[in-house]
């Protein structure tokens, strides 16, 4: 079994389970809760196996505080218990390669039953092997996307900033029409028409040897990987980069586009609507952007450990 449903253990309210024996009445209001998506990867190399370190915990469970407060959820633990109980988990299960970790908290029946005056969550912690992209065969495979017929959701319907599972059915609508089609994935416009993500990453486009992605008033997640590429682009590669509204038209005429997220990491766009970006693919800024990252996962450039934290 893959996903979650493969691990023998996860963490649930404040105990190890079984993951066979975490459940819970059907009747949960699953909808109201909020997750994050955290990685683990190998010390040295992350393709290899072995010790692994949590990119950017501090700044996934920050986010997890912000979106537990936007949609009226608590976080009943500290970051260090949070922090211990990941480590347990992933222990117990005896990861030694990339490891995918999804805090999930959502109201208990009875805390919505009183609308949200009920101090009452569920926090469970579920963690599985989730292979890299940026292995060669991976990274290098072609990827088509289209520009969904669903909008990103307006902020002032949904919080987009925050990892609210409520967002992804956005999400969903825009993937299932995208493989419908015989597309990759998709990338949305927000409500005002420009550019804002794709179905579950951020977007980057390269133009003119600039990296440029639309700002989080553009309905996007408030990415962490985001977040460290554009503090690590021109600090440790001297690539520029630029947060601006991009236009679809500006996407189109864009050298090289990709992805970026916890998840998708550098994920490489082949084309939009069947328009294909430069004449290399994946594009050579691409290439230098996701060798450099696979670095910084690993512990290999010094100035970024402090992005890690040992399992
Ligand atoms: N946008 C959406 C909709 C996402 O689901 C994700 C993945 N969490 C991202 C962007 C990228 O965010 P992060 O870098 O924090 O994983």
């Amino acid at each position: 079994m893959s996903g979650f449903h493969g691990a023998k253990y996860c963490w649930m309210n404040g105990e190890v389970k079984e993951t066979k024996d975490a459940l819970v009445s059907a009747m949960e209001p699953f909808h109201y809760g909020i997750f994050e998506g955290i990685r683990a990867y190998v010390e040295g190399d992350i393709l290899g196996e072995g010790d692994l370190n949590i990119f950017r915990w501090q700044a996934h469970v920050d986010r997890l505080r912000r979106s537990a407060v936007v949609c009226g959820l608590g976080v009943p633990y500290t970051d260090e218990e949070l922090l211990e109980a990941t480590r347990e988990i992933i222990k117990l299960n005896g990861y030694r390669k990339t490891t995918y970790i999804m805090p999930r908290i959502w109201p208990k029946a009875e805390a919505v039953r009183r609308r949200g005056l009920a101090d009452d969550w569920h926090v469970v912690i579920p963690v599985w092997e989730m292979p890299t992209r940026l292995e060669e065969e991976a990274f290098t495979r072609e990827r088509r996307y289209m520009i969904s017929s669903w909008r990103r959701l307006a902020p002032d319907a949904l919080p987009t900033q925050a990892k609210a599972w409520a967002n992804y059915a956005n999400s969903g609508l825009a993937g299932r029409e995208a493989a419908r089609l015989g597309f990759d994935d998709a990338i949305f416009l927000d409500s005002r028409g420009f550019v804002s993500e794709a179905t579950g990453a951020c977007l980057m486009t390269v133009r003119n040897g600039k990296v440029i992605t639309p700002p989080v008033t553009a309905s996007i997640l408030e990415s962490v990987t985001r977040d460290a590429f554009l503090e690590f682009l021109p600090e440790d590669l001297g690539i520029p980069v630029e947060v601006k509204d991009i236009t679809r038209v500006e996407l189109y005429a864009s050298d090289e586009a990709f992805a970026c997220g916890t998840g998708g990491e550098v994920t490489p766009i082949t084309s939009v609507d069947d328009i294909r970006f430069g004449d290399e693919y994946p594009g050579p800024i691409t290439d230098e952007i996701a060798k450099h990252f696979m670095k910084v996962l690993g512990g290999n450039v010094e100035k970024r450990r402090g992005w890690l934290t040992p399992v």
